[in-house]
């Protein structure tokens, strides 16, 4: 299962920045998750839960938050969101949510129209931030 992967690939990283960190108590982490990562959130939440019996660290919160899907255009430099994309219908959004390289099939820059640009954000499963006792961010 993909998600133990996930969540454990997570408490890795969140154990690391521990490290670095003085140790210091970790109060919260922030975790995102890109629009066009497949995950089951329960299964992921439960083997966050899990596994993090067998960190050296005790914490309460994870934040989950969805990145959104966004495009960068190669020729302009011009970004835009999945979502705010107007020529695209149901249909070839969801299309997209499965296949993101589908997206050369329907789109076109909405700035300068050029075909060639790519997915910027929305993929994968990353650390946003995480809080430490005693004030400071890593
Ligand atoms: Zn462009």
């Amino acid at each position: 299962m993909h998600e133990w992967a996930l969540a454990d690939a997570v408490l890795s990283t969140v154990e690391r920045l521990y490290r670095e960190n003085g140790r210091r108590k970790v109060l919260s982490v922030n975790v995102l998750i890109g629009e066009l990562q497949h995950i089951e959130m329960e299964v992921f939440s439960t083997g966050l839960q899990d596994l993090l019996a067998d960190r050296p660290f005790g914490f309460d919160v994870f934040h989950f938050e969805i990145e959104k899907a966004a495009f960068r255009c190669n020729a302009c430099g011009d970004r835009w969101l999945l979502e705010q994309h107007e020529v695209l219908g149901e249909d070839e959004r969801e299309a997209i949510h499965f296949l993101p390289e589908a997206a050369h099939v329907y789109m076109r820059c909405p700035s300068c129209g050029s075909p060639d640009f790519v997915l910027d954000r929305g993929r994968g499963v990353r650390i946003e931030s995480i809080e430490l006792e005693d004030g400071g961010d890593a």
